[in-house]
């Protein structure tokens, strides 16, 4: 911003600080001058006049900065108004408590065809412009829910696809509908995707984005899920106090019946469970979910014979994961431990119907080919476990795909749709201690989605001057494409050079962070800490994070073991066979290796193409503390989340423009007084704004049709004058 500001004895500003954010205070004394110029970036004047209960949109203050946006948004918070306004964009700040009536079919009659801006913000409010417009212009919009892990997007999300499904839904149902099958998938993706960690209770560990089909009459008519990067890594290894995913738990509290049958007990039991002494989450039942669950999987059309297999080869992971090994005869060899361990391998080869032998052969032996002949080779105990959590690994992420992908044909797509509504529910920005290529390919995503914002709000306030016929040529444009290219640009960004690195099997993380180092010794957006030898700094739009490359290498190939493949391929279960169907000739033998970075790049890519030829409407998802707690509201982390959200930035590109809009008779009825003259025989109320304005010598403002527009700084200046005159 850093727009100077007059400050005068008396004025009411906002002064940094390094603990709450914002001080609050009023100018005693001036040592030197009756006014003093001060650099925005730390003291902010205050709109005395604001109302008591704040605005509900923030182009609505007379300062639009850091600390009036966020004392509008605490002193609502503070009467449960959760939702707020910046101009389009939706800012909803997580109450951690079920609100009395806010979603309620009351009020979704209500919010129907009401025009925007006209009842309290709302979800409901966003979902039915969008509808709106699509039906109206015939043309595809979509909604983009942002927000760190526990701020509320995957909530909004169902909430937007409640109100979607409600005016989009067939008056007469008989049996399922698909508006019905697009609302029960949630409970389905989230039993087998979603999972307690320390920052949410029911965290999604995918992204999704929800594309809503209509027919020409408005009505839902399909739907397709897609689904970005499932945390596979949980499934074999969590920590205190996280749980694995929701599905191994239910299943645990089946009915007795299902537990014998798939020799299941208590979770403590099982290893890819204990290693986390969380088993139950506060107020929820497993029992109660997984019947829950069964039911959903009934209504998105998943047949009992397909559940029965699905929650079959849930328990074959438990037990897979409790094969021990032990040292074998041979050197290098292993085998399993012990009876306990012999056991869980039998269970998990009648489970997934496949050869004993041939499952303890997958997990402990590879199969060397060399030009001579094929050997099999044993592995030692380390490298067995390896194996096997591979194997967990890669049935689990076989059978999400499996779900997604029935959900989708059995919801089915409606090929002449040409209309639709996308919800997209994604992982925000990510800053850990440690960062791996997980939180790089999630930041990738919001380096991706915040150029798409920047684009759009840059062109949102631009059609607003348009409307109101003044001159915006001066508007500079925010751009993280430098980012961007460092990340995917090919050849030669990070992602390239790690495939690279990847296929080259001298690589090593080391040899891969040097050659990073070399090329990028230059790129403005790349550090090599001073202290280390493999990690990097990226510098983000919302901040720095530091990488540290150790597992770039492995967690980017994308690589079923033959084995694994060949082993689940013979399975005599047809459910299980359809997780590995076979792979093409082709791509078996040059099959070395397949990048997932690259290939999260394209779908990337097609998302973008998608939310390209839509409209978009945003939703920042606010999370207002760590405890995950009601009515606390910590400003400083606040802030930060508004900042990597953009929601700061695009009240800067505003700023940059002309920041403070007031209607004619608004300014009028405030600044009048400092004109008296200008009100006298004058009823045109463009020419008196234009009088006063002239009156007090400011420059550079411009008069709208409706409104006049200010630039950052004038609206102070013309509050300092009033309070004198007061
Ligand atoms: P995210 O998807 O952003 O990680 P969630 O949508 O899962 O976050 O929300 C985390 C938790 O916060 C929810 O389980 C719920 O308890 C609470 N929550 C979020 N949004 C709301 C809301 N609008 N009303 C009440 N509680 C909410
Ligand atoms: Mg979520």
């Amino acid at each position: 911003m850093g727009t100077p500001v007059n400050i005068i004895v008396g004025s009411h500003v906002w002064v940094e600080d390094s603990d709450v954010a914002w001080i609050d205070g009023e100018v005693e004394k001036l040592t030197r001058e009756e006014v003093i110029t001060a650099k925005l970036s730390k003291i902010y004047p205050k709109d005395v006049e604001a109302p008591a209960g704040g605005v509900d949109d923030m182009t609505k203050l007379s300062y639009l900065h850091e600390p009036g946006v966020l004392q509008n948004l605490k002193i609502r918070y503070e009467l449960n108004e959760i939702y707020t306004y910046t101009g389009n964009i939706l800012i909803a700040i997580n109450p951690f408590q079920r609100l009395p009536h806010i979603y309620d079919a009351h009020m979704m009659q209500q919010y129907k065809g009401a025009p925007f801006g006209e009842l309290n913000p709302h979800v409901f409010a966003v979902a039915d412009v969008a509808y709106r417009a699509m039906i109206n212009e015939g043309k595809s919009n979509s909604i983009l829910v942002s927000g760190e892990s526990g701020a509320g997007k995957t909530e909004t999300t169902k909430m937007l696809m409640r109100y979607l499904a409600y005016l989009g839904g067939r008056a007469v149902t008989e049996g399922r509908t698909v508006e019905q099958q697009v609302l029960e998938s949630n409970p389905v993706l989230e039993a087998f995707g979603n999972a307690k960690t320390v920052r949410n209770n029911n965290s999604s560990r995918f992204g999704k984005f929800v594309e809503i089909q209509f027919d020409k009459q408005g009505r839902i008519s399909g739907a397709a899920i897609r689904t970005y990067l499932l945390e596979r890594s949980r499934v074999c290894q969590i920590s205190d106090p996280e749980r694995n995913y929701h599905c191994f738990y239910l299943l645990c509290a089946a009915p007795q019946e299902e537990i014998e049958k798939y020799k299941l007990g208590h979770p403590k039991t099982f290893h890819y469970l204990n290693q986390s002494k969380c088993y139950e989450l506060v107020g929820i039942s497993d029992a109660h979910d997984y019947l829950a669950t069964r039911r959903a999987m009934d209504i998105v059309g998943i047949s009992e014979k397909e559940q029965e297999a699905i929650f079959r080869v849930v328990a074959a992971i438990l037990h897979i994961g409790n094969i021990e090994f032990t040292k074998g005869k041979e050197v290098d060899s292993s085998v399993p431990k012990d009876d306990k361990a012999k056991f869980h391998l039998k269970t998990a080869a009648e489970l997934l119907m496949c050869d004993l032998k041939a499952l303890e052969d997958a997990l402990c032996k590879r199969v060397m080919v060399t030009p001579e002949e094929v050997i099999k080779r044993s592995l030692d105990p380390e490298s067995a476990v390896t194996s096997r959590d591979g194997l967990a690994k890669t049935v689990y992420s076989r059978l999400f795909d499996w779900l997604v992908n029935k959900i989708n044909n059995s919801i089915g797509q409606d090929a002449n749709s040409k209309c639709l509504i996308g919800v997209l529910d994604i992982y925000g920005f990510e800053s850990f201690k440690t960062n791996s290529f997980e939180q790089f390919c999630i930041n990738f995503t919001n380096e991706k989605l915040q150029q798409h914002f920047n684009q759009h709000v840059f062109k949102m306030e631009q059609e607003e001057y348009t409307k109101e016929a003044i001159d915006w040529s001066y508007i500079e444009f925010v751009d993280n494409k430098d980012v961007l290219d460092l990340i995917e640009k090919k050849p030669g960004g990070i992602i390239a050079l790690l495939d690279e690195a990847c296929m080259f099997p001298k690589s090593t993380h080391e040899t891969f962070a040097n050659k990073l180092y070399q090329t990028f010794k230059a790129h403005k957006r790349f550090i090599k800490p001073k202290l280390s030898r493999t990690d990097f700094t990226v510098a983000h739009y919302a901040g720095e994070v530091l990488y540290q490359s150790d597992l770039f290498l492995d967690k980017n190939k994308d690589y079923v073991i033959p084995e694994h493949q060949d082993l689940l391929g013979a399975s005599k279960c047809p459910f299980v066979v359809g997780l590995f169907p076979p792979l093409p000739e082709e791509t078996s033998k040059s099959s070395k290796f397949s990048s997932i970075g690259s290939r999260f790049k394209l779908q990337l890519q097609q998302l973008m193409e998608t939310l390209n030829s839509t409209e978009p409407h945003y939703i920042r998802c606010v999370k207002p503390n760590n405890l995950l707690k009601p009515a606390v509201f910590e400003n400083v982390n606040i802030m930060q989340q508004l900042r990597c959200g953009g929601v700061l930035e695009a009240i800067r590109i505003s700023c940059a423009g002309y920041p403070t809009r007031k209607p004619f008779f608004e300014f009028v009825n405030r600044f009048g007084l400092l004109c008296p003259s200008a009100l006298e025989g004058s009823y045109d109320e463009k020419v008196v704004c234009k009088k006063i304005l002239d009156s007090m010598g400011l420059k550079g403002y411009q008069i709208g049709k409706t409104k006049i527009f200010l630039r950052a700084g004038q609206m102070a200046e013309l509050d300092a004058r009033r309070t004198e005159v007061l």
